[in-house]
């Protein structure tokens, strides 16, 4: 099993204090903290390596580039992509997101229908919305039941001779929800429909292999996956990206460029618009190896663990409702304490030292499914502890005494 002891010792961030308490970290789904491997990948880029990528012929320059092009690489075969050319950097999910929406968008018609899941990030919400108004697309929503699962019965009666596309998270980043994507994918693609799988809850916590899910795209960020801020990844498949105009235009993306016509660079080069975050990028090949190294199923069982330990404790608290209780669980819980306000709850925490989530969490049509405005959502990631999970519980117990 894990040395979380040792795990630990590679997180500075952990021993600062909060209100003169040391910190306790649980607003991972948000982001996740960065070990020191990820931080000195970063600094070593900056020292060491600060070129601009795919440019120059001088050597810093060619550095950087191997670098980039080692990290996709390192992604393929992280998430078991056929070939690097279908790995596109971005600067985050929600970039991923937009690029597809935008993209497959100029592809899409009046009177066109998309089916999204009601549990969606607004990133996986707003920008189908954009690209909706400007052409008259329908958008279509998978209902849950109170457990938070998808109704699968519903999803299928979505599908019409309209449907175009099909985005939903692989794990929600509420209520924790695995959904059951390849089996919806599979659905889809039985109607001849593409599927966009927002992985990023999911990247963190489970094991990605893009050829067995059969998904058509897939995004995620580095900053929720122990990496670096400000890069993503969007993965395609080829025969998608290859048909699918341009997202951004600008230096990197282009084959040749004149007045009277441009040409666009091939494969994953036509995404990339402008110059990357390359020293991002780097820092993310530490990342991967990082959960790699860890064990992504022992990095979960762990998590798995807490997350029973914090459910039940919390259950035992008077009046408390656990928002989403899907037996497919990922490492967050989502919670109310009787009326007391999410942000009353929030801040009186962090009082205590404790970092945990309020409000609506980016997926306000799921809080109107649950009636209410906001939760707090306590979230876990592979350096937390029991001893965290207990000092988390007897502070909600503190808190909701108070009221
Ligand atoms: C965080 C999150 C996003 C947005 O990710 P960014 O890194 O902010 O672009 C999208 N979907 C889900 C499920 C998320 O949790």
């Amino acid at each position: 099993m894990l040395d979380i002891t040792k795990i630990r010792s590679e997180y500075p961030i952990l021993n600062r204090t909060v209100e003169g308490r040391q910190l306790i970290y649980l607003d991972n789904a948000a982001t996740s903290l960065a070990p020191s491997r990820v931080v000195d990948a970063i600094d070593q880029m900056y020292h060491c390596h600060k070129a601009n990528v795919h440019r120059g012929v001088h050597t810093l320059s060619q550095e950087a580039t191997d670098m980039v092009e080692a990290t996709r690489e390192r992604v393929r075969r992280h998430i078991n992509a056929h070939a690097v050319e279908e790995v596109i950097f971005t600067r985050g999910t929600t970039e991923s997101i937009n690029l597809v929406a935008s993209s497959i968008g100029d592809m899409l018609e009046h009177d066109d229908e998309i089916i999204l899941t009601v549990m969606e990030h607004h990133s996986n919400i707003v920008p189908w919305q954009l690209i909706g108004r400007r052409k008259r697309i329908r958008i279509r929503v998978v209902p849950i039941d109170d457990s938070g699962c998808l109704d699968l019965e519903a999803y299928d009666d979505l599908f019409s001779d309209n449907t175009r596309f099909v985005a939903l998270a692989h794990v929600s980043n509420v209520l924790g929800t695995v959904n059951p994507v390849k089996q919806m994918i599979e659905i889809a693609h039985r109607h001849d429909v593409p599927v966009l799988v927002d992985g990023a809850q999911a990247a963190p916590h489970l094991a990605l292999d893009m050829q067995d899910l059969d998904c058509d795209f897939y995004a995620l960020s580095s900053h929720k996956m122990y990496g670096p801020t400000g890069v993503g990844v969007l993965y395609g498949k080829r025969q998608w990206l290859e048909k699918m105009p341009p997202y951004q235009g600008g230096g990197e993306m282009i084959g040749h460029v004149a007045f009277d016509k441009t040409t666009f660079a091939e494969l994953p080069f036509k995404f990339e618009a402008g110059t990357p975050d390359y020293v991002g990028i780097a820092a993310l090949s530490q990342a991967i190896d990082y959960i790699e190294e860890l064990g992504i199923d022992n990095i979960a069982a762990h998590e798995h663990e807490l997350l029973q330990a914090m459910t039940r404790g919390l259950l035992e608290i008077d009046g408390t409702r656990i928002y989403g209780t899907a037996p497919d669980k990922g490492a967050v819980v989502s919670f109310l304490v009787r009326d007391i306000n999410s942000y009353d709850m929030g801040l009186l925490l962090d009082k205590l030292g404790i970092a945990v989530r309020t409000g609506h969490h980016c997926a306000q049509p799921l809080m109107d499914r649950y009636g209410v405005t906001g939760m707090v959502r306590a979230s876990l990631a592979v350096y937390n502890t029991l001893d965290e999970v207990e000092a988390f519980l007897a502070a909600v117990r503190r808190v909701a005494a108070m009221f």
